[in-house]
């Protein structure tokens, strides 16, 4: 079963065509960095990957369900620009919701639990609205995780993380792919993610420049895939 199947996707903003004819598959297990400069539309395919936006032409699955599908839901968790945290509720009260959405047992253990991880335990009855940057994408970090999500769809994930939360998010990814689970990830983090990832794609004006397994030659030199196959 294919974790992903992404088949002639088509994005439209009015006329403006921001995804052009996108086709490829992701195994479970894989992690696949999908890279891109600016305005390249790795957003638009995250968003349309997670089921919070559809596409204007061809299909995605997500093992081999449609994205609308609730069991497909459920297996993802996400990380993208302002998805899925309350400003006004606390950072504990975030996460005990959506342990209770995920029909987590213990929500109450659950949340305790991530903050703690996440290093957001003294800050926990704190409104996410007084959050800095970098506390909230920490939350975000441990409201993804939270109820073990077979397919994490990442747009960003390091962006505000100083140093330790950027390794703490490294150490869980690790241990999701090693239990199985599958990643999508964009990043402009070309050393992090590619240390990370088993497979690469990139985007080039809505295009799907190159997919393919990440290699040795990207690892020594993370502008080689842009140099190789980006725009010049
Ligand atoms: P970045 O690396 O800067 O985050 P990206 O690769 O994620 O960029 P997208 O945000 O997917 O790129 O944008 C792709 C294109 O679609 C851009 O040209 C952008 O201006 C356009 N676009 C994105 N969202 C909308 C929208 N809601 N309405 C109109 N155009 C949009």
């Amino acid at each position: 079963m294919r974790a992903l199947a992404v088949e002639a996707v088509w994005k439209y903003y009015g006329d403006y065509p921001a995804l052009r004819d996108i086709s490829f598959d992701v195994q479970p297990g894989q992690c696949v960095a999908l890279l891109g400069r600016n305005g390249a539309g790795k957003t638009t395919l995250l968003r349309i990957l997670a089921g919070l936006s559809r596409a204007s032409k061809g299909q995605v699955k997500v093992f081999e369900k449609d994205t609308l599908d609730r069991a497909a839901r459920n297996s993802i968790g996400i990380i993208g620009h302002g998805i899925g945290i309350y400003d006004e509720l606390s950072a504990y009260e975030n996460l005990k919701l959506f342990a209770g959405l995920y029909g987590l047992e213990n929500p109450h253990e659950r949340a305790l639990q991530w903050l703690e991880r996440t290093g957001l335990e003294r800050v926990k009855d704190g409104l996410v609205r007084e959050f800095s940057r970098g506390m909230r994408q920490r939350l975000a970090v441990a409201r993804t995780f939270l109820h073990h999500p077979k397919l994490l769809l990442l747009d960003e994930p390091f962006t505000a993380l100083d140093d330790r939360a950027i390794a703490l998010l490294q150490g869980l990814l690790r241990e999701s792919l090693a239990s199985g689970s599958t990643v999508i990830m964009s990043t402009h983090q070309l050393r992090e993610a590619l240390e990370l990832a088993s497979h690469v794609a990139l985007i080039n004006r809505g295009k799907l420049a190159h997919a393919g397994l990440r290699t040795q030659e990207m690892l020594e030199d993370p502008t080689y895939l842009y140099r190789t196959y980006g725009e010049s």
